[in-house]
């Protein structure tokens, strides 16, 4: 089955009204492919910015992070119907630094998926290993348990884009090679045929994340289980758009 290639662009805690401004403003003035489905993250404050700025047809707005309850007495947090009504249709949830900074569990990441998915929102979930993790052979034990807690609780995920974002290669310039990325995914797909069926296993779209930029993206471009990118740093540039292009 023929999986539509998805480029996200995660914008983390960077940019400014200006910078972030430019960005949009970039990509309104390319051609881009109608066939990709891109999503940008910018920072909470500026989904509006980007919502209200942004002419491209393909491009979509998400969040970074979202609650795993409704709106309320949650200093601080970010709840799934404020994001709708921003206009934003994602969110990220299970980044790594989310997860090791903030120090999320598996469960409460699979909460907010489960809130954020009733309540209307997509979703790239993003999963993916520490370097000790990798080097003790614990990659996909790792990947298929955050991916567990969510399956345990969500059954439908037509709404579910997976980010496999191995931690040591995050924001590092690292990159995994298109092969061991490859084998990653294909191991992360079979876990998926396990837990939630073989057709959507088959139809989610698994990103591969992690120092992928306008050079190295086109590396990937033959590998059957690599169906887009989630994407850091280089979403703040203008070879962004060679990213996006990257399968042409
Ligand atoms: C990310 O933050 O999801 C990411 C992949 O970052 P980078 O591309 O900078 O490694």
């Amino acid at each position: 089955m023929a999986r539509q290639f998805f480029v996200g662009g995660n914008f983390k805690a960077n940019g400014t009204k200006s910078s972030i401004t430019q960005i949009v403003e970039n990509l309104n003035t390319q051609d881009l492919p109608k066939e990709v489905e891109v999503v940008v993250c910018p920072p909470s404050l500026y989904i509006d910015l980007v919502v209200k700025e942004n002419k491209q047809p393909t491009v979509q707005v998400g969040a970074q992070n979202v609650f795993n309850k409704p709106c309320g007495a949650f200093t601080g947090e970010l709840c799934a119907e404020q994001i709708l009504d921003a206009g934003a249709k994602w969110t990220l949830t299970g980044h790594s630094e989310r997860r090791t900074i903030i120090k999320e569990s598996d469960e409460f990441i699979a909460e907010k998926t489960k809130y954020a998915l009733d309540h209307g929102l997509s979703v790239i979930l993003c999963i993916g290993e520490t370097l000790e993790e990798r080097k003790s052979g614990i990659t996909l034990q790792v990947c298929a348990r955050q991916l567990d807690a969510v399956s345990k609780i969500v059954s439908d995920w037509s709404k579910v884009v997976v980010a496999y974002e191995p931690v040591w290669a995050i924001g590092t310039g690292l990159a995994a090679t298109p092969d061991d990325a490859q084998e990653t995914h294909k191991e992360i797909r079979e876990h998926l045929v396990k837990t939630i069926g073989k057709d959507q296993a088959e139809a989610t779209r698994i990103l591969y994340g992690g120092s992928v930029n306008g050079k190295n993206a086109v590396e990937f471009k033959d590998k059957p289980d690599i169906d887009g990118f989630l994407v850091g740093g280089a979403s703040l540039k203008p070879e962004f758009v060679n990213i996006i292009k990257s399968r042409l």
